[in-house]
């Protein structure tokens, strides 16, 4: 079962420019997840950009339910899809606002659960005023900033959730927590992610190898291995 589509999917950021994306054509299961890998400049980000509706293709579909993309309205592209970059800017504001401003209804145990999927709970418990700690300032570090970022997405329960490297900063005792709340998400839902090397993605469900705006190769982390 599909959920998010390309078919032939050029895409280009200026005319005349070479391409990003030269004819890009790959399903994205709805459930589970499913890793984007290649080198710097293989069109992995311009893929992303495409799914939140940055940028337009020049030519070919991208589906949401089967449904060509310019017949979503943004927002509702953006309900359901959650990105979270390398560095995710934060809101001025305090840690509740910045797990909040797009989950206006969230409870107090969600956010404590999504802290603690982030391994941030006691970290944020021994704040001064705790979730309504204000983030100005240095009362907390970049890698924390970063899984407020994480565990801001995780609030939400996302149905579709892009990562860009989010665990590249993380010490392994998280990298493990975050790969587990991973996990849970893509049980009901898909979690698409973005790496440079097959190695930081052996468990994902599906990978992509994308290479000079193409897709090259699909697979398991064990059929890639075998095939190359
Ligand atoms: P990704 O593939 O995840 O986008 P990159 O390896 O391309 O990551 O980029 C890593 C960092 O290096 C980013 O902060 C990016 O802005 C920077 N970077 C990438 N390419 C260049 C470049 N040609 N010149 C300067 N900085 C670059
Ligand atoms: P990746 O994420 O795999 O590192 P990108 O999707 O960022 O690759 O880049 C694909 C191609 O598009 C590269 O040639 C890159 O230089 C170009 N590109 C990416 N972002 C921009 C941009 N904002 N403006 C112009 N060219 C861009």
């Amino acid at each position: 079962d599909t959920v998010l589509s390309f078919r032939d999917v050029v895409a280009r950021y200026a005319p005349g420019a070479e391409p990003a994306l030269r004819g890009v054509s790959l399903d994205i299961a709805r459930t589970g997840h499913t890793a984007i890998v290649g080198p710097s400049g293989a069109g992995k980000t311009t893929m992303f950009s495409l799914m939140l509706r940055f940028l337009q293709p020049e030519s070919g579909t991208l589906t949401l339910d089967g449904v060509p993309f310019d017949q979503w309205s943004v927002d509702d592209v953006r309900r359901r899809i959650v990105y979270v970059e390398q560095d995710t800017p934060l809101v001025p504001g305090t840690v509740r606002d910045n797990l909040t401003y797009t989950h206006t209804g969230a409870g107090e145990d969600a956010l404590w659960a999504a802290l603690r999927e982030v391994r941030l709970d006691e970290r944020v418990r021994s704040l001064p005023q705790g979730l309504d700690t204000p983030l100005s300032g240095a009362t907390v570090s970049g890698g924390e900033r970063q899984r407020i970022a994480l565990a801001r997405a995780l609030v939400g329960d996302p149905e579709i959730l892009l990562l860009d490297e989010a665990t590249a900063q993380l010490d392994g005792l998280t990298e493990a927590a975050v790969h587990t709340a991973i996990d849970r998400i893509a049980s009901t839902g898909a979690v698409v992610t973005i790496a440079h090397r097959l190695s930081t993605v052996i468990d994902a469900d599906r990978i992509f190898v994308m290479e000079d705006g193409l897709c090259r190769a699909a697979g398991t982390h064990h059929e890639l291995l075998e095939s190359d």
